[in-house]
């Protein structure tokens, strides 16, 4: 069964609860679409506001990050139960804004994906090389190792309905989106890895965003290749352009 393309928008640290209402307003009647799932992925104070304000649209509405520990003395963490609580769907795990700020690791990354799917959400889990280490040829080993240990735990039941984001930290917010060819290499890899670890159904099953700096002329490409099934979508998500990417056919 051909898979389902799934298009999240990443707000990172922007827009306030009143902006949200306003933003969704906006962007609700220009990404209809039925070829692809639509996530909002927005800051914890936004998800109340944006769920209202998408009510009766296609929009879901998705948390940027979520503590692994069920509650508790965690100071300024998000709980599981209390995105579930309100009907968030999706969780972005691992972005590399949170790798590089915030100390989080393979590790941990794999513990939030663990409880993600304790608690019946999809996690987005992101993985993707600096400039670096693709100029060193390490590029996939190092993915490899950051899928296989996101992955530690998990059924592959559970897998078949994850989203993996792969997003080269050197096309993030710099308007360097990776050429088609390095978005699908890379895709296919992460497929390729998805089957060792599982098995061919699981892999086939899995959907693969790429995410770096895409916008409505890129996103046409990109997602038409084989092993890409839509996008994590950071700078562009906040404009109506989103519209564009998503109804990119
Ligand atoms: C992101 O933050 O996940 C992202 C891909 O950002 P941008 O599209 O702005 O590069």
């Amino acid at each position: 069964m051909a898979r389902k393309k799934i298009i999240a928008g990443n707000w990172k640290m922007n827009m306030t609860p009143s902006q949200t209402v306003e933003l969704i307003n906006t962007l609700k009647p220009l990404v209809v679409t039925e070829d692809a799932d639509v996530v909002f992925c927005v800051p914890a104070i936004d998800i109340i506001p944006a769920l209202e304000a998408s009510k009766g649209s296609n929009i879901e509405i998705g948390a940027e990050n979520m503590y692994y520990e069920e509650k508790g003395a965690y100071t300024g963490e998000i709980a599981p139960d209390m995105l579930t609580d309100v009907g968030v769907k999706y969780v972005i795990i691992g972005h590399s804004e949170r790798r590089e700020y915030f100390a989080e690791t393979n590790e941990t990354v794999n513990k939030k994906v663990l409880k993600a799917f304790e608690h019946g959400i999809t996690p987005i889990v992101c993985c993707g090389e600096t400039l670096t280490q693709r100029e060193q040829g390490v590029t996939m080993d190092f993915i490899r190792q950051q899928v296989k240990i996101a992955f530690l735990g998990v059924t592959a039941e559970q897998a078949k309905t994850a989203v993996i984001a792969y997003e080269p930290i050197w096309a993030i917010g710099t308007g360097k989106t990776a050429t088609t060819e390095q978005a699908q290499e890379v895709c296919c890899g992460i497929r390729k890895c998805i089957a060792e670890i599982y098995d061919e159904a699981t892999a086939e099953a899995i959907r693969i965003q790429y995410g770096g700096s895409v916008n409505a002329k890129t996103a046409p490409e990109l997602f038409a290749q084989p092993d890409i099934d839509g996008g994590l979508v950071g700078g562009a998500a906040l404009k109506p352009d989103f519209g564009k990417i998503v109804n990119w056919k």
